[in-house]
């Protein structure tokens, strides 16, 4: 079930509709296989951690952004207004991403609209100068966790048959759940979130304004109902 059925059917015919969807099967892509991964080796998240995303602020490239601005303008209605005055939802200072809520126990909130790197990060595994798989186990993963593994977990990263032997089962390629996304995407560049959010945000109200058949010789309507 999409997450931005509004969204969706407000762009239809247009080329955002399509970079939409694209992306969102990717993302429900990453979410299937990584589930595989996570009955396979119960390596999850400790409850509550959020530590990826303390001292960071993803760049994302164009597809993810209008993603993004898509669930917010969908889900937060009023959260995507303020943001296109870069009025973000939280103030955590230069360095931590503006949708980090530290006093939620989920803490993104935009969850269901972040990034590849957000839904990726310790929970993919990458191709090494042979072209074998390797796997990084999180940074944040807390030691007595990793060092209750047999054996430990002390590595820097780990082979496939490495880390089958250790935990079960390696996670998915990200090379592989990315490909297709950005295949579309021209620009091939990045911006960060607060940067690109806001401008993204306004193109999209713009886009379905003009894609209003309702309206007479694509004069921009008002903006989308919340
Ligand atoms: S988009 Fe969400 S998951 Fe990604 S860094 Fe920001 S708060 Fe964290």
């Amino acid at each position: 079930m999409t997450q931005i059925p509004t969204i969706l059917q407000q762009l239809q015919g247009t080329s955002a509709y399509s970079t939409l969807v694209n992306i969102e099967n990717a993302y429900r892509r990453i979410g299937e296989e990584q589930n595989i991964w996570y009955e396979k080796t119960h390596f999850l998240c400790p409850n509550g951690c959020g530590s990826c995303c303390m001292g960071f602020e993803p760049d994302l490239f164009e597809g993810e952004a209008m993603y993004m601005a898509a669930w917010l303008l969908e889900n937060r209605y009023e959260t995507a207004v303020k943001i296109t005055h870069s009025e973000f939802p939280f103030n955590n200072g230069k360095k931590t991403c503006p949708l980090f809520d530290e006093d939620s126990a989920f803490h993104c909130s935009a969850y269901h609209g972040r990034p590849f790197v957000c839904r990726l990060f310790g929970a993919s595994s990458f191709r090494g100068k042979n072209g074998g798989k390797l796997w990084r186990p999180c940074k944040f993963y807390p030691e007595e966790k990793l060092s209750a593994y047999k054996p430990p977990l002390e590595k820097r990263s780990y082979s496939e048959s490495e880390t089958i032997n250790a935990i079960g089962a390696i996670p998915p390629l990200m090379c592989d759940l990315t490909e297709n996304a950005f295949s579309a995407d021209s620009t091939a560049q990045t911006t960060l979130l607060r940067r690109i959010l806001p401008d993204m945000i306004n193109k999209l109200l713009w886009l379905i304004s003009m894609n209003d058949n309702d309206t007479p010789n694509g004069t921009p309507s008002s903006p989308i109902a919340a």
